[in-house]
């Protein structure tokens, strides 16, 4: 495989993490992930536990039999009478108590204020935004605190997972409730730090950057929810009033039909959750420490990058169903990261992880398949070349073979053959022969050099004595065409190899001018030194006046066999091999050769060789 297909596959696993990690951003891959959380939400429920919370209910029965919405005052003051000697740890009332001063029931529930062991009110938005719309002072003087309990009803699948623990209305700052009460219940205040809410021992979690949202844990359905008593029900049972001891308590409204703020919960199955409840649980997360924390963004990219990575390595060293083992393995990964991380207490995306492995598993597999295709094509020319060369070999082999098998048989068929003549017949069987011998030779030659049996020698010597020999072999057959062998002045330069081999090479170089140039023509030899920038190079150069080559036939002429329709044409004989060893040999040398060609006006052979 070459270097660029891996350059290729790293660039696909690392473009693989980078949309992973870029799509989940969107508005839909974030819709993916909320619905992942609700599922593990779902899946890993926390242990139950003892809440510390009771929630005192304004439920239908409580508003008909106090009059409608306006008896709700004395519903309230009614029920925190009734709880009061179960000594509750704290009150906290979901109820605007911000208008209606004139109400008949105000001094009673003024009153039972004053009797409540930490109340903590509410405070709600203004309409316009900028600022609060507090509690009557009459009943304000009695509250420990007052914490805003706004809902955002903007959210966008009515789902509410988290919720920020401050809210700013111009310059003045509020507490939630449910903050507000564990801070009435514990007597301390907070400690802010950039990452952190620190409230006495506790810790949360809840970064200034993200607005202080946390995350709520809230009771599993197999607690059965936070325990509701309704003020009405307290009446009939006068003894659940001691559900209420060392509780802390919140106040406020769930009949169906008086409730703004409703909630689903990533638990609730279509059945909306009253926001009294909803505060509650804040309060339950709180005091039970059950904090569930984002995982770091640069955790997430390194681990989408890591999958990605282990896509891509599963699709390099496997093919088949191993490499689709190896990618179902990092979806595994991929899908047990964020569940492993969810009952540590961290909320790892789910989108970036699943979407890197999605695009990295297929875009591994696509680059496997191109890559197989190209092997097989690859093998599949190699063997379809090797074919035509064997048709080549055994065609070429026959014409010899032809001539000794006839000169012999007339040898022996006709006993008085002529002394002159069967000497000419003998003399042919034994050039024949000769000439087998030879081609099977280098046909072996060319296949052992290019499956790298060949031994080559490692020695140092000077090309120019190697060209000097090549030509003063090649001379008579240049002066047999009367063609000229010109020998350019050569620059000391040695190389290391192969003599043997280089001047068969340069040999063969030579003779090929010479044989395809008609006569009366020049043949130059010239050797020079790279550039400045390539002095370790030394370049020679065999240019002829011959029948030339167009530019296709000269990409096919290192072919084993090929010879061009002039060379045949010519009436020189040629097995088409010689050029293919000559390639084989200066590339083991770590040389190049390069053609430069044109029809009817001569070829111009370099090889580019590598100095000692
Ligand atoms: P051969 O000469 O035995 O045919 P080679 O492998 O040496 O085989 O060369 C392959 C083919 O390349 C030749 O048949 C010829 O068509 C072409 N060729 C080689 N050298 C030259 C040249 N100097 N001028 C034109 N054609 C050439």
């Amino acid at each position: 495989m070459q270097r660029k297909s891996y350059v290729v596959l790293a660039a696909l696993m690392f473009g693989a993490g980078l949309a992973g990690l870029c799509l989940s951003w969107t508005a839909l891959g974030h819709q993916f992930d909320q619905q992942a959380y609700d599922f593990l939400f779902r899946l890993e429920p926390p242990a139950p536990w003892q809440p510390d919370s009771v929630i005192l209910a304004i439920d239908e029965e409580t508003i008909s039999k106090y009059g409608g919405l306006t008896g709700m005052r004395a519903a309230l003051a009614d029920g925190l009478e009734k709880i009061r000697p179960a000594g509750p740890a704290a009150v906290a009332v979901d109820l605007i108590l911000a208008d209606d001063p004139g109400n008949a029931a105000n001094p009673r529930l003024a009153a039972a204020f004053a009797g409540t062991r930490n109340l903590v009110l509410s405070c709600d938005l203004l309409p316009d935004g900028k600022g609060w719309e507090d509690p009557l002072p009459e009943f304000r003087k009695h509250a420990a605190a007052v914490g805003e309990v706004h809902a955002d009803l903007d959210k966008l699948d009515a789902v509410s997972r988290d919720l920020p623990l401050e809210k700013v209305a111009g310059h003045d700052r509020r507490w939630a409730l449910a903050l507000e009460t564990f801070l009435a219940v514990r007597g301390v205040d907070i400690t802010e730090s950039p990452r952190d809410l620190l409230v006495g021992t506790t810790r949360i979690p809840s970064a200034d950057s993200d607005g202080r949202v946390i995350r709520i844990r809230y009771t599993p359905p197999s607690m059965g929810g936070i325990r509701h008593v309704a003020i009405a029900e307290l009446d009939r049972h006068p003894e659940k009033a001691s559900l209420f001891a060392n509780k802390v308590v919140f106040a406020g409204v769930t009949a169906q039909t008086a409730v703004r703020d409703r909630w689903m919960t990533p638990y609730s199955n279509g059945i909306a959750m009253p926001g009294i409840e909803f505060h509650a649980n804040l309060y339950e997360t709180i005091a039970q420490r059950m904090f569930l924390v984002d995982a770091p963004l640069t955790e997430v990219a390194g681990v989408c990058f890591l999958l990605a990575g282990g896509a891509g390595l599963a699709f390099l060293f496997f093919s088949g169903w191993q490499a689709n083992v190896g990618a179902a393995i990092t979806v595994l990964v991929s899908q047990a990261i964020p569940a492993l991380a969810f009952s540590r207490g961290t909320v790892w995306p789910w989108m970036p992880g699943t979407l890197t492995v999605l695009l990295a598993t297929s875009a591994a597999a696509a680059w496997r398949h191109l890559i197989v295709r190209r092997e097989l094509r690859a093998a599949e020319s190699e063997k379809n070349r090797y074919q035509r060369s064997m048709q080549f070999a055994i065609h070429e082999l026959r014409t010899p073979l032809t001539a000794i098998q006839g000169s012999s048989e007339l040898i022996s068929r006709y006993g008085s053959m002529p002394e002159a003549k069967r000497k000419e017949m003998a003399e042919l069987i034994n050039k024949e022969s000769k000439r087998l011998a030879r081609m099977i030779e280098t046909f072996l030659s060319v296949e052992r050099l290019s499956a790298g049996q060949m031994e080559m020698k490692q020695e140092r010597f000077g090309l120019g004595p190697v060209v000097v020999r090549c030509a003063d072999r090649a001379r008579p057959l240049a002066e047999a065409k009367n063609i000229t062998l010109d020998l350019a002045e050569l620059p000391p330069c040695e190389i290391s190899g192969d003599r043997e081999l280089m001047e068969y090479a340069v040999y063969n170089l030579l003779t090929n001018a010479i044989k395809y140039s008609p006569a009366e023509t020049r043949v130059t030899v010239a050797a020079g030194i790279g550039d400045d920038n390539n002095r370790d190079q030394v370049r020679l150069s065999v240019q002829d006046q011959g029948i030339g080559m167009d530019k296709k036939e000269v990409g096919r002429i290192f072919e084993k066999f090929y010879r061009t329709k002039r060379a045949e044409q010519s009436g020189e004989a040629g097995t088409g091999i010689g050029l293919s060893i000559v390639e084989q040999i200066v590339v083991q040398h770590g040389g190049a050769i390069q053609v430069e060609s044109e029809p009817g006006r001569g070829s111009r052979f370099t090889l580019v060789l590598k100095r000692a």
